[in-house]
C-alpha cells in the first residue's frame, strides 16, 4: 500500500476497536504496514480533530463522531468488495487491493446504489447467473 490516507486509518481503527473497544498504536501500525511513529502522528491528528479519544496506557478509541465515520468507511469497503466479488474479477487478495485503491473516490453517502445492486444480486442469484452467462459467451 502507498501512504495510507486518513480514511484508511479510520477504517483500520474501526476494525481494531470493533474487536476490543480500543486499539493501540502498535496494532494500527502493524495493520497498515507503517511505522509506529507514523501511526502515532496520525492518532494525534485524529485526536485533535475530535475523532479519537486517547487514554494514556489504554490506547485510543473513537468518539461517537469518529465511530460513525469509521463504520461508514468500513461499510463502503465491504460493499465495493462484495460488488467486485460478484463480478469475479480476481482473487480475494486482488479484490481487496483494488478496493483499497478505488474506495476513496466513492462518497460514503453515495454507495447506497451499489449496495442496492449487490443486495439484489444476493437475493436473485438466478438473475445474476443469466447475466454472467451472457457476458462470457
Ligand atoms: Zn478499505
Amino acid at each position: 500500500m502507498s501512504t495510507p490516507s486518513q480514511e484508511d486509518y479510520l477504517e483500520a481503527i474501526w476494525v481494531l476497536t470493533n474487536e476490543k473497544g480500543y486499539a493501540r498504536v502498535t496494532d494500527l501500525a502493524e495493520r497498515l504496514n507503517i511505522s509506529p511513529a507514523s501511526a502515532s502522528k496520525m492518532v494525534r491528528r485524529l485526536h485533535e480533530s475530535g475523532l479519537l479519544t486517547y487514554e494514556r496506557y489504554r490506547g485510543f478509541s473513537f468518539t461517537p463522531r469518529g465511530r460513525k465515520t469509521g463504520r461508514l468507511l468500513y461499510a463502503r469497503h465491504q460493499i465495493l468488495e462484495r460488488f467486485l466479488t460478484h463480478l469475479a474479477i480476481g482473487t480475494p487478495e486482488d479484490i481487496h487491493r483494488i478496493v483499497e485503491g478505488i474506495e476513496h473516490h466513492f462518497d460514503v453517502n453515495r454507495v447506497g446504489q451499489i449496495e442496492r445492486l449487490v443486495t439484489y444480486i444476493d437475493e436473485h442469484p438466478e438473475w445474476w447467473d443469466v447475466f454472467r452467462r451472457k457476458g462470457s459467451s
